[in-house]
């Protein structure tokens, strides 16, 4: 049984960050990862320049059971502090809208980033090691058995992530250790993740697939605007995505498909005028939409046929649209999973686990899910760097 102070299982970015943190402070870590190459979510984010972080990371922008979780972790580590490292290693960025800061290159810059953290920091790292059994001795050790032999250490931090994109490696692993001690973890689902129409809404908007305009999405009291998009199965892109997070089975979202217009005043300036609706909305939409989309609500009315009660209906039917999804795409399409490790099972300034001295819980496998714009890699750097100061 191999002895290390600080076993850290999944080398992705929260794991990566705990290790190196640690290593810093001259623990002898173990870094185990079932992949054969490191922190593959890192590789794959914001479309291969990574997102990796929003410069205006802030509790609100985070959904969990207890929304004030993370804010010791995100005050103990910013995205000033990442930006930093970024420097001492050369890596150039750039904020592409919103705040959200990614490479100039490549993402591979930020694993690189991490990889040489950890290597000056002595940390052990291991690839494609399977990981067993957990126990916890009567010492307070932990051991783990893996396919390269059992590893002992006072401190253990779970750090394997959600379940989005089992293709690449994610598992359940760190869910059911913290059950297996006796920890509480809330209800999972995909998040930050495409939702699909139901048959007959697919086959009507099948047409739009591709088609992408601004909009106002709502659900409950979340509302985001930016840009969605219909897909062969649904919507998506970024204004769906971030409502996802909020939407449950059964919620009709509402879409304002002209946000900051004013349809009634827009029909006024146009009144008496012969052309159809769908050649002055135009302007603001992609004329495929405006085509169908008139067409399904049955409103391909000439600009002065909208007269009477038709003006508020119209002026309802755009910035109010109910559309039902079915569901999500699932954890194969989403960007993270909601839900985790209860909040309340885990020490929100060290993200030790209250009642298992030793035991850690870092980055997405936390009930801490943020919103699209590189706040989860954020909220991935503070958690791993907190429990990094304190395992
Ligand atoms: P992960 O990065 O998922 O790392 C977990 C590690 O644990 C993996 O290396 C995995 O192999 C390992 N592991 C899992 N199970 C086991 C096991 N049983 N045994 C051993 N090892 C195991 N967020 C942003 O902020 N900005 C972005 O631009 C962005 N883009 C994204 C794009 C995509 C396509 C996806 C899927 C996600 C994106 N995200 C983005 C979300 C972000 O990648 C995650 O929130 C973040 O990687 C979570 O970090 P983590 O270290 O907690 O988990």
């Amino acid at each position: 049984m191999q002895r290390f102070d600080v076993i850290v299982i999944g080398a992705g970015a929260a794991g990566m960050m705990c290790a190196a943190t640690a290593g810093a402070r001259g623990r002898s870590v173990l870094l185990l990862d079932h992949a054969v190459k490191l922190a593959e979510k890192i590789r794959i984010s914001g479309g291969g320049r990574c997102n990796f972080t929003n410069s205006g990371a802030r509790a609100d922008c985070y959904l969990s059971e207890n929304p004030h979780f993370c804010r010791s972790a995100l005050s103990q580590y910013t995205p000033q502090d990442f930006l930093a490292l970024m420097a001492r290693h050369g890596v150039a960025w750039h904020e592409k809208k919103l705040g959200q800061l990614f490479c100039d290159d490549s993402s591979e810059q930020v694993i690189a980033l991490l990889d040489a953290e950890c290597s000056a920091a002595g940390v052990d790292r291991r690839m494609g090691v399977e990981v067993g059994e957990v126990a916890r001795g009567e010492d307070g050790l932990f051991t783990v058995a893996t396919s390269e032999g059992g590893f002992a250490a006072g401190s253990l931090v779970v750090a394997t992530g959600g379940l989005s994109i089992p293709q690449i490696g994610a598992t359940p692993f760190g869910y059911r250790l913290a059950e297996q001690f006796g920890l509480e973890v809330t209800p999972l689902a995909p998040a930050l993740v495409p939702l699909t129409f139901h048959a007959d809404d697919a086959e009507r908007f099948a047409p739009l697939a591709g088609v992408s305009l601004d909009a106002e999405v709502s659900c409950g009291k979340a509302s985001f605007r930016e840009s969605l998009l219909f897909t062969h199965k649904g919507l998506s892109g970024p204004a769906i995505l971030q409502i996802s997070s909020y939407w449950q089975p059964g919620d009709a979202l509402t879409v304002d498909l002209l946000p900051g217009v004013d349809v009634e005043a827009l029909l006024a300036g146009n009144a008496g005028s012969a052309q159809r609706l769908a050649n002055l909305l135009g302007e603001y939409w992609p004329k495929r939409f405006a085509d169908a989309w008139l067409a399904q609500q049955q409103m391909d009315w000439k600009v002065s046929e909208v007269t009477g009660r038709r003006v508020q209906k119209f002026s309802d039917a755009v910035h109010h649209w109910r559309v039902l999804p079915n569901g999500t795409q699932g954890y194969r399409k989403a960007e993270v999973t909601r839900g985790g490790v209860s909040t309340r099972a885990l020490s929100s300034k060290t993200m030790e686990a209250r009642g298992v001295p030793g035991l850690f819980f870092v980055g997405e496998v936390v009930d801490v899910t943020g919103h699209l714009g590189g706040y989860n890699f954020q909220w991935a750097w503070s958690s791993g760097f907190v429990a990094g100061k304190n395992c």
